[in-house]
């Protein structure tokens, strides 16, 4: 069916600048990592993706890899981009990376100037595009100096294939040595795209401090801990879940423990007057060196209900007290 995108679709959403950069996001984006590839339900992720930009998530975040196979979900990307979002293109931040292993041979992989030219190159045919408006370097690559990666981001950006660019999993020191490289160059980078949720603070430890002096924005990836942190496995292992296919959350990471602590959780949530998807990305959106949550949905349903982490992000100092002493077992 023809889509005409809902003209409040610009209403609840906020909006949070990036960094000192120019540009704003959404503070819920959109990640294609799970349930956009080839074996997944097209219509699905087609619905997904309507009902996001009808509410004002305005980024979608895709990777050369993502799938499976790796490359189709920017290749169902590029379709939807085609047949629905064409004219709301310039309404759109589309970013894409590359870093992990995508073809065979030397230059599939890592962080040369060959392997990231030619990866966005390749992730610009899949989608369709004549440019991505954020490439990352998803990974850092030990045997690269980083002075090669950096200057193939600032590259793409001159050639116009990238409006602008991140890292993504650089730890602290890394992270500041690649943000001083891009300056260098005249290409400021603009985001940083690390893994953080509650059960994965790591990012308190020196990053966030980071990214805060240097005026860069953070993107949290897997805020939810891949569905960790809802209501999902309270009772059970739902046959349909990320856990039970158990390509990258496995049902062993579901222990007694761990289930302890998200049933704890569920109940501060449920206090609050929330649902612990909601708490758990307010959690997160609660500090303003985020710019935005980076989230996943297997349905629309989730994706609706996500969206309601914004009607309530304060917390007492006595929540807060509270959770870290959970999160603290
Ligand atoms: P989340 O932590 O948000 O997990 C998403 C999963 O949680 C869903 O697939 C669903 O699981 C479950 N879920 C989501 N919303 C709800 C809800 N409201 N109620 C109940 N369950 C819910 O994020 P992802 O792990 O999917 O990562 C998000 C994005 O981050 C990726 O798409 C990608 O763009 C990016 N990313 C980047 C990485 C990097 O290295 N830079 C690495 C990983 C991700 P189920 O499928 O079981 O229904």
């Amino acid at each position: 069916m023809h889509y005409l995108a809902h003209s409040l679709r610009y209403q609840d959403m906020q909006y949070r600048r990036c960094g000192r950069s120019g540009i704003q996001l959404p503070a819920v984006s959109l990640g294609l990592w799970h349930n956009f590839g080839g074996t997944d339900v097209f219509e699905n992720g087609r619905a997904i993706l309507r009902t996001a930009f009808d509410n004002g998530i305005t980024h979608f975040d895709l990777a050369n890899n993502y799938g499976p196979p790796p490359g189709s979900a920017e290749e169902n990307f590029g379709r939807i981009m085609q047949t629905d979002f064409k004219p709301y293109r310039d309404e759109m931040i589309i970013s894409s990376k590359a870093g992990y292993y995508m073809w065979e041979g030397p230059y599939g992989e890592w962080g040369s100037k060959k392997y990231l030219v030619s990866s966005l190159d390749q992730s610009l045919k899949r989608m369709q595009l004549d440019y991505v408006d954020i490439f990352y370097h998803h990974r850092p690559d030990p045997n690269t100096p980083l002075e090669e990666t950096m200057s193939a981001l600032d590259l793409i950006v001159r050639q116009g294939k990238a409006l602008y660019v991140g890292i993504s999993n650089y730890q602290a020191d890394d992270a500041r040595k690649a943000i001083d490289i891009l300056q260098q160059l005249g290409t400021p980078c603009l985001i940083h795209q690390p893994k953080y949720s509650m059960f994965e603070r790591w990012v308190e430890g020196g990053l966030l401090d980071v990214l805060e002096e240097k005026g860069v924005g953070c993107i949290p990836f897997s805020p939810l801990a891949q569905g960790l942190l809802t209501d999902r496995y309270l009772h059970g292992i739902p046959a349909d879940s990320r856990a039970a296919l158990g390509h990258f959350l496995k049902a062993e990471n579901i222990t007694e423990q761990r289930l302890s602590q998200i049933k704890r959780l569920n109940d501060i949530a449920t206090a609050r007057g929330q649902q612990l998807a909601h708490m758990a990305l307010a959690w997160i959106l609660k500090d303003q060196r985020i710019t935005s949550v980076l989230i996943g949905a297997s349905k629309v349903s989730q994706l609706q209900d996500s969206l309601k982490c914004l009607e309530h992000t304060q917390f007492s100092p006595e929540e807060l007290a509270k959770i870290d002493a959970i999160l603290k077992e």
